[in-house]
């Protein structure tokens, strides 16, 4: 039987102020959700409220003010506990982000790593799990290797299980690619690099808005996102780790709050979390992370997912309708993502276009050149899909390439 979508996407869009507005002189339609996700009002008047009432340093006042704010940002790392299934609250360290938090797990690797050891990455990688990890292998002569794809942007695993080694120390790859929406078989990944006691970070920023990931069921070692992807705001994630890696793991940054005890002699660290959460951190961001968890798991992860799925079934069928238009990226697991180029035109002169009808699209490479190598392209004009879009607005993008490649060809 057909699906009965129980979202209500009039009163969702309503939710959100910036789907109101005008862009050149037209409403606008934003499909650049993999670049960051539009913020509900709720979330907007959650960081009014908690600057203009709740705002004190955290876990170091002995005032009524300090420890609410407190009680507030546990509150929210047990609300994102929850929402990953992780063991314990002190397995989620708040971030800046998913960079962040690769960073964090990369920079903690330098000192478990020795020359003739093998990291493993996959073709189709965001530069922010690329980059941390080459400079790792600088750091520790420890060597990078590659799990291929093919032409439909899906990971070749029997290429993997050849690369796997006693050797291989650890495998990050993302749960989603931001530039192909492709859906990447982890809980297999995962298995088979345990397999060889190799640990497994999945970088989960584009997943995130999309898939309740289990980390627990997943049996994953470190997984991070963004909030921003998520319906809050920027410059907060997480990194989840799981107990004993984060006991392992030496402290990313040195300074306050995550100290037992100093001395000019000997330093002690705190216990996890703190000890991965130096300094003062985004507390604000912290708590309405919490808010926006709220708000998409009011909605149900699935409902969201089901109706997602539906635009991008329908905007995969409208753009083929257009002669000379190439998807990149068909993988039969796949979320709303869509790449593509017309034949002849340049990605970002159709992004031009796009703009001045009001539209945002994302054109280039989307920080993963490996995948646009892989291609032979420049880049890809880039339209996803959020649940608050609509299948009115995907006709509106169809007939907008449509003139662009009038105005083009
Ligand atoms: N990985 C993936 C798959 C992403 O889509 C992004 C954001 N585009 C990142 C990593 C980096 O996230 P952030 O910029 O929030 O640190």
């Amino acid at each position: 039987t057909a699906h009965i979508n129980t979202l209500d996407i009039k009163a969702i869009r309503n939710d959100f102020p910036i789907l109101a507005r005008m862009v050149n002189g037209k409403p606008l339609v934003y499909f650049d959700n993999a670049a960051t996700s539009q913020k509900p009002q709720l979330v907007i008047d959650a960081i009014v409220h908690y600057y203009s009432y709740l705002n004190a340093n955290i876990h170091r006042g002995v005032h009524s003010l300090s420890q609410e704010a407190t009680d507030a940002y546990e509150n929210a790392r047990i609300k994102l506990q929850k929402h990953f299934n992780a063991a314990h609250s002190h397995e989620i360290i708040f971030t800046s982000g998913t960079t962040h938090g690769i960073n964090m797990v990369a920079n903690g690797f330098s000192s478990l790593l020795n020359k003739g050891d093998e990291l493993i990455v996959s073709a189709m990688e965001h530069h922010s799990n690329i980059v941390p990890w080459q400079m790792l292998c600088e750091r520790t002569g420890a060597t990078l290797k590659v799990i291929p794809m093919n032409e439909n942007g899906e990971l070749v695993i029997s290429e993997y299980e050849k690369i796997l080694s006693e050797k291989t120390k650890l495998v990050f790859v993302n749960h989603i690619s931001n530039a192909l929406g492709t859906i990447n078989p982890i809980k297999d990944i995962i298995r088979k690099a345990h397999a060889f006691g190799a640990a497994v970070l999945i970088d989960g920023a584009q997943a995130a808005p999309h898939i309740k990931a289990d980390v627990q069921a997943l049996d994953v070692d470190f997984y991070v996102v963004s909030a921003h992807k998520m319906c809050g705001p920027t410059g907060v994630g997480i990194l989840y780790g799981k107990e004993a890696w984060l006991k392992k793991l030496p402290p990313y940054q040195g300074g306050g709050e995550m100290i037992a005890e100093v001395s000019f002699e000997k330093t002690t660290y705190a216990d996890l979390p703190h000890k991965f959460e130096a300094g003062t951190p985004n507390i604000c961001g912290g708590i309405v992370f919490g808010t926006a968890i709220d708000y998409i798991n009011k909605l149900g992860m699935e409902n969201i997912a089901s109706y997602e799925n539906q635009l991008l079934e329908y905007a995969t069928k409208r753009l083929l309708e257009i002669n000379g238009l190439k998807i990149y990226g068909t993988a039969t697991n796949k979320t709303s993502v869509i790449s593509f180029n017309i034949d002849g035109i340049h990605p970002y002169d159709i992004g031009s276009i796009l703009d001045k009808l009001g539209i945002a699209v994302r054109t280039g490479h989307h920080c993963a050149q490996p995948i646009m190598d892989f291609y032979k392209i420049p880049g890809t004009v880039r339209a996803s899909f959020s649940f608050y879009n609509t299948k009115e607005e995907i006709d509106y993008l169809v007939e907008g390439i449509i003139q662009a490649k009038n105005m083009l060809l």
